[in-house]
């Protein structure tokens, strides 16, 4: 944890530290940097029409109720999200970043025919984001991703392969 660092965005006292980011972050700041980095996909994906409605997997996960909250935040009323247990063409699927590398990354390398192509959210936050913002927005964490140990092993020396796999493997399953 941080001790007695500030944040390098406001220069209050920062709460979160990044494994892959040599800069800190206080909690605000750190909200506003994944919010906008949502917004963002939103905008740039079509994946949700505003003023209309969306369906959303219900899974229990910590993943399925931060969306549910970062949607209402940035749509407010212009936005009904119909939660729904079974997850069908358009429904909305939260994830994170680490699941869709595992995933998409298996899918390559074992040349399976199977396309990974159904509407995520949060695909381009990693977990420990995911974590970090559900301990700030008080929402339970409870089940970790199941971690890939190859990646974990690239990751660890070189800090940041996970979102540089992420671009990658997006050219391959666009
Ligand atoms: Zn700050």
């Amino acid at each position: 944890m941080v001790t007695n660092q500030k944040c390098s965005k406001c220069g209050r006292k920062a709460t979160i530290n990044l494994s892959y980011d040599k800069r800190n972050y206080c909690d605000s700041c750190f909200l506003k940097m994944i919010e906008k980095r949502v917004r963002k996909d939103i905008r740039t994906s079509n994946k949700i029409e505003p003023r209309g409605s969306v369906k959303l997997l219900n899974d229990d996960s910590k993943e399925f109720f931060l969306t549910k909250q970062l949607l209402k935040n940035i749509f407010g009323k212009h936005l009904t999200i119909k939660e729904v247990k079974k997850a069908s063409k358009e429904t909305l699927i939260p994830t994170n970043l680490d699941r869709e590398v595992k995933e998409k990354l298996e899918i390559y390398l074992e040349n399976k025919k199977e396309k990974p192509s159904r509407k995520k959210i949060l695909h381009n936050v990693l977990e420990e984001e995911i974590i970090e913002m559900c301990r700030i927005k008080k929402i339970k964490i409870g089940k970790k991703e199941k971690k890939n140990s190859l990646i974990e092993s690239i990751e660890k020396p070189y800090p940041g392969t996970k979102f540089a796999l992420a671009k990658s493997l997006k050219k391959i399953f666009p």
